[in-house]
This record gives C-alpha cells, structure tokens and sequence, in this order.
C-alpha cells in the first residue's frame, strides 16, 4: 500500500528539491524562523489540509487532516538552523546572517539539516493529503521550532498543542545524519541522551593578589570542583551506564594581582536513564557545595539549572513494528542498528506530553562511496556530521528516503481504509 501512496513522489520531487534549496538558502535561527513557517504553513494549505494553525509556540506550525474513524497519528520536524558559517562551497549554500538571542550579528546555516527534516514532512504530509481513500485517522502534522535551544517542543505543549488539536496515540519523527543515503538506522530504547545544564556561582572573598591571606580564594575552589567534577562519572556512575560531565565555561576575575570573589562554572551533562541523571545532578550540587565550605565561604554556592532535555526514548515495541515496515518498503539490506548517539532531541517531550509512545530514526544524507572509503581507511569519525559547516545532506536520494519513511511510518499506524 506504501508503494502506490509513494508512487507520486516522483510528479512532486523535483519541487520539493527547490523548496529544500531554498531553505537551505535561507535559515532562520531558532525562534527567529517566520518565513520558513510562512512558507510550511502555505504547502499544507495547498495539499488541502483541514486545519493550518501558525505561531504555535511562537513559530511553529500545526497542520490537522481529518479521514475518518481512526488513530491521530502525529509527524514531526523541526526547522531551525544554527548559528555556522557555511562552508560547503554549493551552489546553494546559506549567506545569511542573523542577530541571535544574545544580540550578536552570527552567520546562519541548516548546519543539522532540518531543512531535510521539514523538507520530507512537507512532501509526506502531501502525499498523504493526496492519497486519502488508502488510509483512515487523523494526521497531524508539526513543524516545530527552536529544537537546538531544546525548547521548541516544550514551548508548543505549554501553548496548548494537544488541547488545541487532536492528542496523538504515536508521535513519529526522524532525523538526518552522517549515514549513507538511502539506508535508515534506528535504535531501541533510550537512542538520544537526556542533556542538562546549569550555571555554579562559587562564592569567595576578593582580595590584593600579594595577601592571599584576606581572602577565599574562589579560583582555587573552582579549579578543585572542575576536577572533583571528573570523580562522578569515573566514581559514582556504575560502569555499565554511561555519562557525561562537561564543565564548557570557566570564568574568574579580572586581572592577575586581583584575587576575585567570585567564580563561575557553565556545566553540561549528559545521562541515559533518570536514575543516573539523578546521581549525576545530586553529585554536582554536593562537591560544589563541600568544596566550597572546604574553602571556608561564606556563602553557599547558586545553582542555576537552566535546560532540560529527557532522554530521547523510541518506545521498543512501536519502533520494531515501524521498522519491520521499512525493512520491506526500503528492503532489509538497506536498514541498519545503530549505537545510542549522545546528542539530545526534544522530539520525545512531545510523546511525554501526549502519554504515547514515541518512534524516532534515523537516516543517512552522504555519499555511500565517501562512507565506504572513509570506513576502509578508519576515519569515519572525520565525516562531515551534524552542527559542522561542510555538512550538507545530498538531496537524492536522501529527499526521497525520508519522505517515503514518514509515509510509511504513519501507514503503519493510521487505519486501513
Ligand atoms: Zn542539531
Ligand atoms: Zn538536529
């Protein structure tokens, strides 16, 4: 059924192909994107769907397309860029600039492909609209913003989304990824880490850099932290669990004759299960809080947590089922396991919110011989990935691929007609 749902990929492929150019042209950064959800919001307006709902979550875009009895199937992508100087030397590639959310003039880039990801749900969410007497339910299509804030799925659940439009029983969503074109990798389980940061003010006493003794000496309490921090991973997380603690900002005073009273520490951690994720939080706060009264402050230290992500969960048993029909869409050869990947999604806030079970892939956007040769000669890791400056998925067949994953996925949960 897949196959003649599909099959009119090939009338609009050639389209879509402009329309990835052109958002690849022109990126928008996280919460800024208001003419790529201007243009989104028209495609499912013209492929006729029943309800088109803009600013949701400020810039995201909703689209619902009722068939008749059955499930409310959910398909995500996000759209934002990143702030990256293109260097990838295509034709199409982004000049853009932007002011950020900090007030900085940044270059702007799809450096994540999320112009793939909307893309392909633009050209699914056609295809479907076009095809309805082949499946029964609800779709609803979410074009989310601000995914690498990891705020945009939360932002469009506080904004009402699954009181404001039909709840899902499924959320699907993919995204694109160092892997040859045209083949798909999934994981089970916990496939994306739970990624959280906080700000640690240490607090000392200042004092002239010559009279060490009139002071609490802030630097030196940081330096102990920043390396008691290293004990959690390596001493308090069991072995078989993985985790990381990343201390990104480390920022002290002023001038080398001026003992500061104050040091600063941006922290990011990464866990796969809440339990661990538990430990490692609890940890920080104790060691920043002993160090610091090992150094006599007088002040305890702040925390500042400041961004949570859940780990990214694809439910096992929807998963296998999602995969088992790309195995025979897509062919079983052209279908791989991956290893869990330590960057976070938000898209699993989505699936939490609504109570169902989320099902993310996958898919590969380079070249297979690049890939082959880059196995052969053992520097896989040098591919261009994800957040780079030279990456930049092929557009076939990885436009195809994903497109054609996304209808096949939601075929597998709509009803049969
Ligand atoms: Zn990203
Ligand atoms: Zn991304």
């Amino acid at each position: 059924m897949a196959e003649s749902v599909t099959a009119a990929l090939s009338k609009t492929r050639d389209e879509l192909a402009d329309l990835y150019r052109d958002l690849h042209q022109n990126p928008e950064l996280s919460l800024q994107e208001k003419r790529s959800a201007k243009l989104l919001a028209q495609r499912l307006r013209t492929a006729g769907f029943d309800e088109v709902v803009e600013e949701v979550g400020v810039t995201g875009v909703v689209g619902v397309l009722r068939n008749g009895q059955g499930p409310v199937v959910m398909l995500r992508a996000d759209f934002d860029a990143l702030p990256v100087h293109e260097q990838t030397g295509l034709p199409y590639a982004s000049t853009t600039r932007a002011v950020d959310h900090e007030g900085r003039d940044v270059p702007v880039m799809h450096a994540c492909g999320h112009d793939m990801h909307a893309t392909c749900l633009t050209g699914a969410a056609d295809l479907l609209a076009h095809t309805r007497d082949h499946w029964r339910g609800t779709l609803l299509v979410v074009f989310q913003p601000a995914e690498e804030l990891a705020t945009g799925a939360r932002g469009m659940v506080d904004d009402g989304l699954f009181e404001r439009f039909p709840a899902p029983e499924i959320v699907l969503g993919q995204h694109v990824a160092p892997l040859p074109a045209g083949f798909i990798g999934y994981g089970t389980g916990p496939v994306m880490a739970a990624a959280d940061s906080l700000n640690i003010t240490l607090h000392g006493r200042g004092a002239h850099g010559s009279r060490p003794e009139a002071s609490i000496d802030p630097v030196l309490m940081a330096a102990n932290v920043v390396t008691r921090l290293q004990g959690i991973v390596a001493r308090e997380v069991p072995p078989a669990e993985s985790a990381v603690v990343t201390v990104g900002r480390l920022q002290a005073g002023t001038k080398d004759n001026i003992i500061p009273d104050r040091a600063e520490l941006g922290i990011n951690i990464r866990t796969y299960t809440p339990a661990t994720r538990d430990i490692v939080r609890a940890a920080i706060e104790r060691i920043a809080t002993a160090e610091s009264q090992a150094s006599g402050a007088e002040r305890a230290p702040e925390f500042s947590w400041f961004s949570s992500v859940p780990a990214l969960v694809s439910e096992p048993d929807a998963t296998h089922t999602t995969v088992a029909a790309f195995a025979e869409h897509f062919g079983q050869q052209r279908i791989m396991p991956m290893p869990q990947v330590n960057a976070s999604e938000d898209v699993g806030v989505f699936g939490e919110a609504a109570g169902a079970p989320t099902v993310f892939w996958f898919w590969g956007g380079l070249d297979t011989h690049t890939v082959l040769t880059a196995l052969k000669e053992d520097r896989l890791d040098q591919l261009p990935g994800n957040h780079s400056p030279f990456f930049a998925p092929l557009i076939e067949p990885t436009l195809s691929t994903g497109v054609e994953a996304l209808v096949v996925a939601a075929l597998t949960w709509l009803a049969k007609p």
